[in-house]
């Protein structure tokens, strides 16, 4: 069996050699897991949104896991928005672009093509879109609650594919926001039941789903169809409409100029208030 104190250094000297592997396994284990906020700032997936409620859905999904950056700034319209060379620099690390599509926000195309980096990735699976008389299809289906899980989702599944190391966590975050959402949606609707079925009269066509969703009676735009100027004859039916119907109110939208609407809801006797289809500015969330 040979000598015990020489037994006794060998089990010593095993032990020590186990602890130091153990050691360094250990600090490799650790590197592995434990994530600093310089790995999150270095290594962290970037992803951009053209709109601010895309932004906003996004920043959700993605939790700390990718940044998110916005690209039409709160207060401008994705209608009349363009790009600059600026701008695509600053979109130069971005992995993905979040984008509606439908003509919404065409110019991301632009942005993916010219920088070359990025993809663009159109959010609308899965969600019934209304087709418009001239055969388009209208954009704003974000202004819908079950929309909106929708939107998490297919944010959820884009940053799956892009970062597939956080795919749980971005599963697990758009579950969680869908959740809160339902809750939302149902204390929006026992708000807005009062008034169900009472029309109203909105600046441009991007009420519909919204409408749709809570059982609300949008009754026309100021605006002719396609974004443009109202023409007489639209205004001379409009008019007609606000009597005939007992319209009462025409909201505006932050967005958009407005001093012809407020002259013709004057001249009509009805009220303005404000809607806003896109959020990101101080005020109502
Ligand atoms: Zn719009």
């Amino acid at each position: 069996m040979g000598n015990p104190r020489r037994l006794l250094f060998r089990i010593g000297a095993l032990t020590g050699a186990a602890l130091i592997v153990a050691g360094v396994a250990l600090r490799l284990l650790s590197s592995r897991r434990v994530v600093t906020a310089e790995d999150l700032r270095v290594n962290r997936l970037t992803v951009a949104a053209t709109i601010y409620p895309l932004y906003d859905i996004a920043r959700e999904v993605a939790g700390q896991y990718a940044e998110v950056r916005l690209i039409v700034p709160p207060g401008a319209s994705p209608h009349f928005f363009e790009t600059t060379p600026r701008r695509l620099r600053e979109l130069q690390n971005v992995k993905l672009v979040f984008a509606v599509g439908h003509g919404l926000d065409n110019w991301a195309t632009e942005i993916t093509g010219t920088a070359a980096v990025a993809q663009l990735f159109v959010v609308d699976r899965g969600i019934a879109l209304r087709r418009m008389q001239d055969g388009t299809v209208d954009p704003h289906y974000w202004l819908h609650y079950g929309n909106a899980r929708r939107i998490a989702e297919n944010m959820a599944n884009a940053l799956s594919a892009a970062d597939d190391v956080h795919a749980s966590e971005y599963r697990a975050q758009a579950v969680a926001y869908g959740e809160r959402l339902a809750e939302q949606e149902a204390h929006m609707r026992q708000r807005l039941a009062p008034v169900r079925g009472v029309p109203f009269l909105t600046f441009h066509d991007a009420w519909f789903y919204f409408a749709q969703d809570l059982g609300l009676s949008p009754a026309g735009t100021f605006e002719s169809a396609a974004q443009g100027e109202p023409t007489p004859r639209h205004l001379a039916a409009l008019q007609e409409r606000i009597v005939t119907e007992r319209i009462r109110v025409i909201f505006i939208e932050p967005q958009m100029s407005s001093s012809s609407l407020k002259s013709f809801a004057h001249d009509n006797g009805i009220g303005i208030a404000e809607l806003d289809p896109l959020g990101g500015t101080e005020g109502p969330g």
